[in-house]
């Protein structure tokens, strides 16, 4: 069977090589051709010997993800979806700034976690990206905009991995993207500059620390595991202090010196007073001394099966005024690229529904909604 060559980091490759009877040079000269060229085609690979081209056809290929849609927003901001067989698709979607080009970057097709407030989570799982479907992403958007832009420059400075999916329920793929991302011979990535996302996969994050620690935000979008629990489900298994406690560890092998903690703002139900408060008693429990976090407020994204509501803009101002005047650097993230549907949480795209789980998750709601009431638990709780 031919191998396509997106799927493999530099190490791969050259083993790859290395079969074929190939120095390792060659297979950095290949890789250099694939990702910093945009090249598929062998026989446009002019620095390598007729000999191996000749061997890389039969062996080998290049091949990209179908592109399903393209849509560019007023504010630049290009949403891509792209076809991974089996009726599924996923996006990646490209956000200019003034100082930096980012791409968010998918690793799953649909989601196991199933987040209330998530539109990727209501679609339930289909299946794991390959490291070349993971790769794929930024190879094509990044030798696409050249083109768009007319530069043989980078464009893309930074990759976050908050797309479709929970990239720490990939490792096996994802750590070798990772290192095509970060390597000097692929896109020459800082490691400060591709930032992994998880729900709260603690084991992985330990193992990320040590294989490729790379920055990492961790989706807290509650102060305590009651709340936690029923808007992400993952926090049964791996409650807030096992979590806080991981990403004290990570901060020990991370590239920054603070985690990212992203903060979903959902009207009237982690966004009141009280949830502030006790969030700042949280993280200044496990502060080791200095800043060790960043909190980074983002508008929640509706859509319409989620039955939720985005916090008032003031609600946002004011949890974050409770949150920097008690010495805690927050942000609030701009939505981008409203007008295509490329904001967090909205990358579904035309991928069908999965009825058992939208019925799963119904479910689970009335259930909770019971125990609630006989707990009469007053709201401001929740
Ligand atoms: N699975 C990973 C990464 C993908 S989601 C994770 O959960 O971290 C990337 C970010 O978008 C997460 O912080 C997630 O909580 C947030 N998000 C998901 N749905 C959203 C929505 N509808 N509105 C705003 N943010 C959302
Ligand atoms: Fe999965 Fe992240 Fe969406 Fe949760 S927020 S369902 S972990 S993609």
């Amino acid at each position: 069977m031919r191998a396509n060559l997106l799927d493999f980091d530099l190490e791969a490759l050259a083993l790859f090589c290395d079969q074929l009877g190939e120095k390792r040079f060659r297979a950095t000269q290949l890789f250099r051709w694939i990702h910093q060229k945009g090249a598929t085609d062998f026989e446009q690979m002019s620095d390598l010997a007729k000999s191996l081209r000749e061997k890389l056809v039969g062996r080998a290929f290049v091949q990209g993800l179908p592109v399903i849609s393209q849509h560019i927003s007023a504010d630049g901001t290009i949403k891509w979806l792209f076809d991974v067989g089996e009726g599924n698709a996923v996006e990646a979607v490209f956000i200019p700034e003034d100082d930096r080009g980012t791409l968010c970057v998918s690793s799953q097709a649909g989601c196991a976690v199933g987040c209330r407030f998530c539109s990727t989570g209501h679609q339930g799982f289909s299946r794991n990206l390959s490291t070349g479907e993971i790769v794929a992403q930024l190879w094509f958007a990044e030798h696409f905009l050249r083109k768009h832009f007319k530069t043989s420059d980078r464009v893309i400075s930074n990759v976050v991995m908050m797309g479709m999916g929970e990239p720490l329920q990939n490792y096996s793929a994802l750590v070798p993207a990772l290192r095509v991302m970060l390597d000097d011979h692929g896109y020459g990535l800082s490691r400060r500059r591709v930032t992994v996302s998880t729900s709260g996969v603690v084991p992985m994050m330990d193992r990320l620390a040590l294989d490729c620690p790379v920055a990492l935000a961790v989706s807290l979008h509650a102060p305590n595991d009651g709340l936690r629990s029923h808007l992400v489900p993952l926090n049964q298994k791996y409650p807030l202090d096992e979590l806080l406690q991981a990403c004290n560890r990570y901060l020990s092998h991370a590239p920054r010196d603070f985690i990212t903690f992203e903060y979903c703002m959902l009207d009237g139900v982690n966004d009141q007073p009280e949830h502030a408060r006790e969030l700042i008693a949280l993280v200044k429990k496990y502060a080791t001394g200095g800043v060790w976090c960043k909190f980074n407020l983002i508008p929640f994204n509706p859509f319409p099966a989620s039955g939720l509501k985005r916090s008032s803009q003031e609600r946002v101002l004011a949890f974050a005024k409770l949150l920097l005047d008690a010495g805690l650097v927050t942000t609030v993230r701009k939505t981008r690229g409203d007008d295509i549907d490329a904001a967090c949480g909205q990358l579904a795209g035309d991928v069908k529904d999965r009825t058992n789980v939208v019925v799963r998750m119904a479910q689970r709601r009335t259930l909770e909604v019971q125990t609630n009431s006989s707990l009469a638990k007053p709201t401001e709780e929740y």
